[in-house]
């Protein structure tokens, strides 16, 4: 997850020791633009709406930094990189990037759902 080597063998999310220790696991979004090419809105994601509003609302809401874009993210992707309670950073595929903003105001519209599934 942070890309750091050495992983732990069969750890769900590969993660190396210090963030296996730090609790820190990310939870993967894909964006989608909405209908008649509408601006961006997550499609399916790893939390549900439900679990995503219960407990990442409020951080994503007050959540400033513009997201980093990171290589290992897959086409329209967006990953929430937490630890334990904390939102520790946002990170969007590569041709997000220029889109960033777009893509941090689906994710906040997204925390506003309530369904329990996307
Ligand atoms: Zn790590």
């Amino acid at each position: 997850m942070c890309l750091k080597r050495p992983e732990i063998p069969d750890e769900r999310y590969g993660r190396c020791e210090s963030c296996a220790k730090n609790g820190r696991i990310a939870f993967r979004f894909r964006l989608a633009p909405g209908r008649g090419s509408g601006p961006l809105v997550v499609r399916a994601g790893e939390l549900s709406p439900r679990a995503l509003r219960q407990k990442w609302r409020e951080p994503i809401a007050a959540y400033a930094a513009p997201p980093a874009s990171r290589s290992h993210l897959g086409l329209h992707e967006l990953e929430l990189v937490t630890a334990r309670d904390r939102l520790e950073s946002i990170r969007v595929a590569p041709d997000l990037a220029t889109r960033a903003d777009e893509a941090m105001a689906a994710l906040r519209a997204a925390s506003e759902r309530t369904e329990a599934a996307w």
